[in-house]
């Protein structure tokens, strides 16, 4: 097997629902400190993509490497432990714990909700914490029940609450749905500054937030690649033109 400089390194990925090949033959390629987005319409299979990535559904054939390492045949607890992190659309954080806890109960050595009964609040503990609730904004909700953040917040939270696992890539989907425009901002931003030192890969319907965040864009339609590369080549592409306004 080959070894790349490309953080994720995806070959010939193929996966059939019953003979249906909802992702086919895809090959993809990300960088250290690249955002890339997937786009798409419904069913092109951008949800699958992820899916395969995180390890929650099995490749039926084809290559996911993650920093020269395979993932298609790991458990998804391997595959979060080596370095994938993954925020649905739906926040999956503890609406009775504070921020704080929140992010606590997210570190490695947390160990989830029940382990963190015997977590150390220590100095190298803290200051991680701080850095990142500084970096999703929530510095001064630190000891707010997580509940009563609006829902960007919430949406800020559950990635920091990956950001404390030391992600290599950072997967998102649908990261800004139901925000108000200027927390559609904040989450460029915040996008950006995440995407510094590690891979982002996120799937995004709003086209106006593809093109304010998006290093590389990659078109998926019917399993398959219709367009990859700068927002700009890809929305000028008359293929892509006529996916998504030919009918
Ligand atoms: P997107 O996220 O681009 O909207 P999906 O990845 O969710 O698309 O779905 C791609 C196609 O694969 C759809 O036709 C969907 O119905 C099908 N599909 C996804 N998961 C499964 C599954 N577990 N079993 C059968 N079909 C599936």
């Amino acid at each position: 097997s080959t070894t790349t400089d490309f953080t994720l390194a995806i070959e010939g990925l193929t996966v059939s629902f019953d003979g249906f090949k909802a992702v086919d033959d895809l090959n993809l390629y990300i960088d250290k400190n690249e955002l890339h987005v997937v786009i798409g319409p419904n069913g092109a299979g951008k949800t699958t993509v992820l899916d395969l990535i995180c390890g929650k559904t099995k490749a039926t054939s084809g290559s996911i490497k993650f920093l020269n390492v395979e993932l298609t045949k790991k458990p998804e607890h391997e595959i979060v432990r080596a370095g994938v992190g993954r925020k649905f659309q739906t926040p999956s954080i503890y609406e009775n714990l504070t921020v704080l806890e929140n992010l606590e109960v997210s570190y490695p050595e947390g160990r989830g909700i029940f382990g963190s009964l015997l977590f150390k609040r220590t100095p190298k503990v803290m200051e991680k914490i701080h850095e990142i609730a500084n970096e999703i904004m929530l510095d001064d909700a630190l000891d707010m029940p997580a509940g009563l953040l609006s829902h960007g917040q919430k949406q800020w939270l559950e990635i920091g609450m990956l950001l404390i696992q030391d992600p290599q890539l950072l997967m998102l989907d649908e990261p800004v749905a139901g925000m108000s425009v200027k927390e559609r901002e904040q989450t460029a931003v915040l996008l950006n500054k995440i995407s510094q030192g590690r891979s982002v890969l996120v799937i995004e319907h709003d086209m106006e937030f593809v093109e304010r965040i998006a290093h590389k864009v990659t078109v998926l339609h019917q399993g398959k690649i219709l367009a990859a590369g700068d927002m700009h080549k890809v929305q000028h592409d008359p293929k892509v033109v006529e996916v998504y306004l030919g009918h």
